[in-house]
């Protein structure tokens, strides 16, 4: 078969054979063109022109964790640890409701000082002033009590990307006390509590063969997260893969045109990782068929510390002109960012 005939039958059955999937890793030129094409247009007869926005809120690099492709891992002294107060985070959203913001994402390392009793207060009160918008966790693994408090207290989603669907793989990413089975566990306490679920995973990290790739996309297929978080791997000076090369946009635009035609609803951001390692790395992911955005709206004076990779963009910008850019980008790339809350089309949860 040849590659445009494999594409068609993907878009047709959202379904390939594993050799199939794995001649298609490989397509470049204009076959890769013709798969963004398929992947835009069906997100386009799905959403439309509309790209959804998320207002990323980093509030701590305090990590419990020593993830050994990340920036904030526990054993980095070189990091510059700090985390916001409950008031700090509140404000940012306020800040980032009046730019027109109706998702906020928590996000942190693994910080053990916010209790679980901490994040649901903070959770509530985010729900009470804003309860047009949804609140959206990245906070890590925690057992399933943990995720049904803050379920109660009005969290709607849940990013949580699954890294690896092969656990050797994972196993060389990870130390030995974090373990596969855990993260797919706490991904199915997710999917059974009622929240909007988002897996993913890095494109190139070490070690990463196609058979990776292939399970990661069996994984999306069977899991059928309602987003999924793909990014470049990019090396950070201070971890263990600091002379590992960095994922390729290509790899990357490829798989988001990839799991659009697996999973036509999905909620697909263009991640800042794809706009670090190329200047317009986030359009193209656009282009290749993701729907939504996540500008940074954490305060100025921190942003230079939540660095998970090196050379991180929008390290220096007020949360104003993220918006600003952010729209010009959008437009460039044939969308426009939109005012909502941007759920999944098969969200039910009281459709608030
Ligand atoms: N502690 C939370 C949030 C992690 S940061 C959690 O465990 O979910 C969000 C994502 O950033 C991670 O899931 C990982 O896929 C990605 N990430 C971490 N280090 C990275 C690197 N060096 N390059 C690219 N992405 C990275």
């Amino acid at each position: 078969m040849d590659m445009k005939t494999l594409i068609d039958k993907l878009e047709a059955t959202r379904d390939l054979t594993d050799g199939e999937f794995l001649a298609l890793l490989t397509c470049t030129g204009e076959d890769m063109a013709y798969l963004a094409e398929k992947a835009r247009d069906l997100r386009d007869r799905i959403y439309g022109k509309e790209v959804y926005l998320r207002g990323l809120i980093e509030f701590s690099n305090y990590c419990k964790n020593d993830c050994l492709y990340c920036g904030i891992r526990r054993s980095n002294g070189n990091a510059d640890r700090y985390r916001l107060t409950a008031e700090e985070i509140l404000s940012c959203a306020d800040q980032g409701y009046e730019l027109g913001f109706r998702t906020f994402v928590l996000q942190s390392g693994e910080d053990l000082w916010f209790s679980d009793d901490a994040m649901a207060g903070l959770i509530r009160a985010l729900k009470d002033r804003h309860p047009d918008c949804a609140v959206t966790l990245s906070i890590g693994e925690k057992d399933r009590p943990a995720y049904q408090k803050y379920f109660d207290a009005g969290a709607d989603r849940y990013l949580l990307r699954h890294e690896t669907a092969d656990r050797a793989h994972y196993e060389k990413l990870h130390p030995a006390d974090l373990s596969w089975d855990h993260r797919m566990d706490c991904l199915q306490s997710l999917r059974d509590i009622g929240y909007q679920v988002g897996c993913g995973m890095m494109v190139g990290s070490p070690f990463q063969t196609p058979e990776c790739l292939l399970a990661d996309l069996r994984f999306l297929q069977a899991f059928q997260p309602e987003m999924v978080g793909i990014g470049p791997f990019i090396p950070h000076k201070d971890t263990p893969f600091k002379d590992s090369p960095p994922g390729t946009l290509t790899d990357t635009l490829r798989l988001l045109s990839i799991i659009r035609l697996l999973l036509p609803e999905v909620l697909l951001p263009a991640t800042t990782a794809l706009g670090t390692i190329h200047p317009t790395g986030r359009e193209q992911g656009i282009r290749a068929g993701a729907n939504v955005v996540m500008p940074n709206l954490s305060p100025r004076g921190v942003r230079g510390k939540y660095l998970l990779y090196d050379n991180k963009i929008c390290t220096g910008d007020e949360a104003a002109e993220c918006v600003n850019c952010m729209k010009a980008r959008m437009e460039s790339a044939g969308c426009r960012v939109v005012v909502s809350r941007g759920d999944h089309p098969g969200y039910r949860k009281g459709d608030a």
